[in-house]
């Protein structure tokens, strides 16, 4: 294993997401003054990415962009520096209305760039949709981050590149332990590393995040593989399988305490912004 020691490592805190209800765990942010007060906590923990899904008044996932623009507008007021990162899944929205908030130029957005199954469903990425998408980003500048729940969609991140439908190096996640999609499997995961590196080059930043029990087992893996890591609520509401986590900053802790072990300083949001080729805070 390459030595990773003294390696910045970004943490990505996924606060909502679409699916999480109070129900499951109180602490999950709803309305948008918890949203911003729970990224704010993560923020102060060490998190310098904010992923970012909407709720209506019902809690229930919208694309609604007049709730995007008041959270962001709230995040960087109260998480100056910090990336603001939207979502444009589909379990918030259906065809173009899934990116019916890029107009509001946040930093980064989420980008899935083909199909799979969820745990219930498909998850519906045509080819028609993922160009759009991509085209929308590029207009209003913001930097995908591409989910990779598949390999062939790392590969499909470099025809994208190739075709100059993504700027600069493309910022890969890899998503594991989604039901019915990718499991959380090592060698699978050193080959997605070993695939990134081969296409976009020794160096590209590459992210993990775990659903569920698997969060933590992901964030293992990234902090001493040389990626960064995600945690959050919208992957995963508990600490352990006896007791919930009290907040998102405390997923964040987890993070923070892995980075320790292998000796990674966590990455500040200047640090965070110049590894992914953001500007400063707009
Ligand atoms: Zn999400």
């Amino acid at each position: 294993m390459t030595d990773v020691k003294g390696k910045p490592c970004i943490i990505c805190v996924a606060i909502t997401g679409s699916l999480p209800t109070k129900a499951n765990n109180p602490a999950v942010p709803i309305t948008v003054s918890e949203q911003v007060e729970s990224t704010h906590e993560a923020f102060e923990a060490g998190a310098t990415i904010a992923h970012c899904h909407v709720r209506d008044d019902e809690g229930k996932p919208t694309s609604d962009p007049e709730r995007f623009a008041r959270l962001k507008e709230g995040l960087e007021k109260h998480c100056p520096g910090m990336i603001v990162q939207l979502s444009t899944g589909g379990r918030s929205g259906a065809g173009q209305a899934r990116g019916g908030m890029l107009s509001l130029r946040p930093d980064m957005a989420s980008l899935s760039v083909g199909s799979n199954n969820f745990p219930t469903r498909v998850y519906e990425n045509p080819p028609d949709l993922v160009d759009w998408l991509a085209s929308e980003m590029l207009n209003y500048g913001v930097k995908p981050e591409v989910e990779a729940f598949d390999l062939s969609h790392i590969l499909k991140a470099k025809e994208m590149q190739q075709k100059g439908q993504l700027a600069g190096t493309p910022y890969v996640q890899f998503v594991m332990g989604v039901k019915n999609a990718m499991p959380a499997d090592r060698d699978v995961f050193d080959y997605y590393i070993r695939t990134v590196e081969r296409l976009f080059g020794k160096d590209a930043p590459w992210c993990a995040a775990g659903i569920g029990p698997a969060q933590i087992i992901l964030n293992d893996w990234s902090v001493s593989s040389g990626g960064h890591a995600r945690t959050g609520l919208e992957d995963n509401v508990r600490l352990d399988r006896d007791r919930l986590a009290p907040s998102n900053a405390a997923l964040v802790a987890r993070v923070v305490d892995l980075c320790q072990k292998y000796e990674r300083p966590v990455a500040d949001w200047r640090q965070a912004r110049q590894i992914l080729g953001l500007a400063a805070p707009r």
